[in-house]
């Protein structure tokens, strides 16, 4: 099966931080998406995100997703990730956004992201690399068109 990743960084050097994500699942990359430059989300003022999104091969095991949570908490960590304000700035921030077939209301580990649907950040680099890609029963294009203008706080810029 799949899964959809969304990286994201805003402090130090943020391409080098989103390099090692792309390391870190390069065995496993189905496609990665372009870096997209996008305004930081949640009303902290700070500097724009580089944010990517990444598509992997999972093995179906049962134990499956929670490793791969774990394999992203180990790569934040690796980033000196320090957790102050809530949607504030951060080395790194990796997140599952979805695992094919999988649904969770565990809050340790939701799937699909209870908040993907409304980013630009998330969504439009992933309809980048899938263009038919769907997200909890809808089509990612049409998530996107929902959104309506991508300004303000939906900005995102592919570099
Ligand atoms: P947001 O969830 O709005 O993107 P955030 O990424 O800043 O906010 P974090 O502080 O990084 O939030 O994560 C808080 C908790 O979310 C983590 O401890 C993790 O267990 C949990 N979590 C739940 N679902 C997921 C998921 N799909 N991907 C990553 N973490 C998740
Ligand atoms: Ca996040
Ligand atoms: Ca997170």
């Amino acid at each position: 099966m799949r899964a959809v990743i969304s990286a994201g960084s805003n402090m130090e050097d943020s391409r080098a931080h989103l390099a090692r994500v792309a390391a870190e699942f390069a065995p496993d990359l189905v496609a990665a998406s372009s870096v997209y430059a996008t305004a930081p989300w949640g009303g902290v003022d700070q500097r724009d995100f580089l944010n990517q999104t990444f598509i992997i091969t999972l093995d179906d095991a049962p134990s499956a997703p929670r490793e791969l949570l774990a394999r992203c908490q180990r790569l934040e960590r690796e980033a000196g990730r320090v957790r102050d304000v809530r949607w504030g700035p951060r080395t790194l921030d990796v997140d599952i956004v979805g695992i094919e077939g999988v649904t969770s209301d565990d809050p340790v580990l939701t799937l699909p992201h209870p908040r993907a649907a409304q980013r630009a950040f998330v969504l439009v680099p992933w309809l980048e690399i899938d263009p038919d890609a769907k997200l909890g029963g809808e089509t990612v294009a049409g998530l996107v068109d929902k959104l309506g203008p991508l300004e303000g706080e939906q900005e995102v810029r592919r570099l």
